[in-house]
């Protein structure tokens, strides 16, 4: 397995702005800020309803009109749906014209599909709010044990006489969390074998107990560590941290509580 990372960037600060870009799979988490590169990204996820997480969503349909981009999608957990396309009417209404968009009410269970036939599925998470993560699929093959080491050319006239050499699998390219108690670790499996895992660690150590931070609907750092048997092993990206820390202090307050078998496996978005 090749541990190159998907590239992601944006930013995540907990009360102030959530916003990721994928930009390989055309894909925004969340968005509380629009930036320049924000509005290339055509699909966006909004996890819940919280301002930092979709502030911006009007900025980022209405600046794709003005450059003359397509339609831009919203999948959102369908309770808010309504109150959504409201956000856009006034937003419409105080600009002056419509805001073309498509808005799209998914639920934990439900796909929607993906150019280059990959897909989202919304799982449930557990905020304060309602709230739901996404993780985006993919289908591989994996030749069959009779076939290995069945040179190339072989295996293609063994396919090209319908012979079956490989059966199909699903593989989570990435999983995105949004704001949720640390709960979601253990109630999602797929999360522990999502090739990327972006989760929100908004509390990072005593200035805010456990307790606190649960019953905000957050996740404290303390609570990571000792589930971190579930994380997956391949890429994890702690985000959403809260603005009481300063950027300086994060890197080194996680480096410091990150146990060896999880150092190179975590990256910050801050
Ligand atoms: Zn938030
Ligand atoms: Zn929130």
């Amino acid at each position: 397995m090749s541990n190159d990372r998907i590239p992601i960037r944006g930013f995540s600060i907990a009360g102030v702005e959530t916003s990721i870009e994928v930009p390989s799979l055309k894909l925004v988490l969340d968005m509380g800020r629009c930036s320049r590169t924000a509005v290339n990204q055509e699909f966006v996820v909004v996890s819940h309803g919280h301002l930092d997480h979709v502030g911006a969503l009007a900025q980022h349909a209405s600046r794709r009109a003005m450059m003359k981009m397509s339609v831009p999608t919203y999948l959102v957990p369908p309770v808010i749906a309504a109150d959504v396309e409201r956000l856009f009417d006034a937003a419409g209404t105080l600009d002056g014209h419509p805001i073309p968009r498509k808005i799209v009410a998914v639920e934990p269970g439900q796909t929607f599909a993906l150019p280059g036939g990959r897909w989202i599925r919304p799982f449930t998470t557990f905020h304060r709010v309602a709230s739901q993560g996404y993780s985006v699929w993919e289908r591989r093959h994996r030749l069959r044990a009779e076939f290995e080491g069945t040179p190339g050319a072989e295996l293609g006239n063994l396919k090209r006489r319908g012979v079956k050499v490989d059966d199909p699998y699903d593989v989570a390219l990435m999983s995105f969390t949004g704001d949720t108690r640390v709960d979601v670790l253990e109630r999602v499996p797929e999360l522990q074998q999502t090739e990327t895992l972006i989760m929100e660690t908004s509390f990072l150590d005593a200035r805010i107990s456990v307790d606190d931070a649960r019953a905000m609907g957050h996740t404290h750092l303390d609570e990571v560590m000792e589930r971190r048997a579930l994380l997956p092993r391949r890429d994890v990206v702690f985000s959403h941290v809260s603005a009481r820390y300063v950027y300086a202090e994060i890197e080194r307050i996680v480096s410091a509580r990150l146990p060896d078998d999880l150092r190179g496996l975590v990256r910050m978005l801050v």
